[in-house]
């Protein structure tokens, strides 16, 4: 047989996907017990399956065809609606639905970022946006964060060494992937005014806003500068519902909604019609606002119970983050385990029936190497103990050299 190569576009060594999304089937393929911290989903339990079981159930002309592509007018409608409530004034010419958060991420990119284009991170940041921008060719510039939320006040200097304005900002201004950390409201204040100076397009990713538990709530963009042409917004319902609904939204200036159609129309048409309509009904029939009461309250008591259980098994040897909202504990080993390289980990806890995202994955060059990333939404308080328990059991493992 003569050796064959594939002939390959340039592009394709951009594609370097996600660790995160990498672990689903990693943890598919495992035959003994797992406690889930890496992904970010909500817990079955938290799910309202038995109306989406009925909705989807619900005859609805047109629902096995194909739908607009900007969305189904009556999603539409709800968005607008579910937004309003929160103080955001949007319209429909602004609203494109897409299919998860992730679309929106990828029409953000597509629009936006040529090849060699500077884009601004998160250091830590969620993995697929920056692998997203690198798909596209851009360069990352990653960008510090604190406890605060992206460290703004450095960008100036970062920039101008960098020799070159960014295109696009991307930021997770609430409860961030996998920081936890929120965005100050100054904080925003600045970046609006470096992006109008830089004339950078922020990528404003918040699929967790909704999901406050506690503290007060900060406010958006959008509503900091409303309808503003460079921000640009990516939302999702995967969160606050259910991810394998794929449904999201972005909203963004008008005189982007036919070029994120065009864009949309060479990826997949349209968002599936009947999870669209599931949602659809979720939302007309005013439920949303009592599941949101609920699992707000359910997320906060796991993740009281998952840094209680934290700080029962490792005390002092480990710092951890203390979130107001969303799913994500951030950590990082210090003391007796500060030597510990959380990719090495994985493999141990794994075999210990627990699994987390480590820390190099949020990085744009392998950083964060004693660090991790902590679900707290997926598992009830009784399994965050017990996966809780046997990190610690893997961590003596390593750090006793008895992997
Ligand atoms: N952005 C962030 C910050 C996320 O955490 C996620 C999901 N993990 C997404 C975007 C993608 O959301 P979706 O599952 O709706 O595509």
């Amino acid at each position: 047989m003569p050796a064959t190569s594939i002939p390959l576009a340039r592009r394709a060594a951009g594609l370097v996907g996600s660790v995160i999304d990498s672990s689903t089937s990693l943890l598919a393929g495992q035959a003994h017990d797992i406690v889930r911290f890496a992904m970010g989903a909500p817990g079955d339990d938290l799910i309202p399956t038995g109306l989406f079981d009925r909705y989807y159930g619900e005859p609805s002309p047109g629902k096995y065809g194909y739908g607009a592509t900007e969305g189904e007018p009556a999603l539409v409608e709800q968005i607008l609606a579910l937004v309003r409530g929160r103080g955001v004034e949007s319209a429909a010419e602004r609203i494109t639905v897409t299919t998860g958060g992730m679309q929106g991420l990828d029409l953000a990119c597509k629009v936006f970022v040529d090849p060699g284009d500077l884009v601004v991170v998160e250091g830590p940041t969620y993995t697929n946006g920056n692998s997203t921008a690198l798909s596209y060719g851009a360069d990352l510039l990653q960008a510090p964060l604190d406890e605060h939320g992206l460290v703004v006040e450095r960008l100036p200097d970062l920039v101008k060494r960098a020799g070159r304005t960014p295109r696009a900002i991307y930021t997770i201004p609430n409860f961030q992937n996998p920081s936890g950390a929120t965005l100050s409201a100054k904080r925003r204040e600045r970046l609006l005014s470096l992006a109008e100076q830089w004339g950078s397009v922020i990528i404003d990713d918040d699929p967790y806003g909704l999901l406050r538990f506690q503290g007060t709530e900060v406010p958006g963009f959008s509503q900091l500068a409303p309808r503003h042409p460079l921000v640009f917004s990516v939302r999702t319902f995967s969160k606050i519902l259910a991810p394998g609904l794929r449904v999201g939204w972005v909203d963004a200036d008008p005189e982007l909604r036919q070029l994120l159609i065009n864009a949309k129309q060479v990826m997949d048409t349209c968002t599936a019609v009947p999870t669209q309509r599931m949602v659809t009904r979720f939302l007309q029939e005013g439920h949303l606002d009592g599941h949101l009461a609920r699992v707000s309250g359910l997320y906060r008591a796991r993740k009281d119970a998952m840094l209680d259980s934290l700080h029962r098994h490792f005390g002092e040897d480990v710092h951890s983050t203390d979130p107001e909202g969303g799913f994500f504990l951030w950590l990082t080993f210090t003391g007796r385990y500060a030597d510990i390289d959380t990719q090495q980990l994985f493999e141990v806890a794994l075999r210990h029936g627990v699994a987390y995202i480590p820390g190099p994955a949020f990085s744009t060059d392998g950083s964060f190497t004693n660090a991790l990333r902590l679900c707290f939404a997926t598992s009830a308080p009784d399994r965050i103990e017990e996966g809780v328990a046997r990190l610690r059991r893997a961590a003596d493992a390593m750090a006793g050299g008895r992997a």
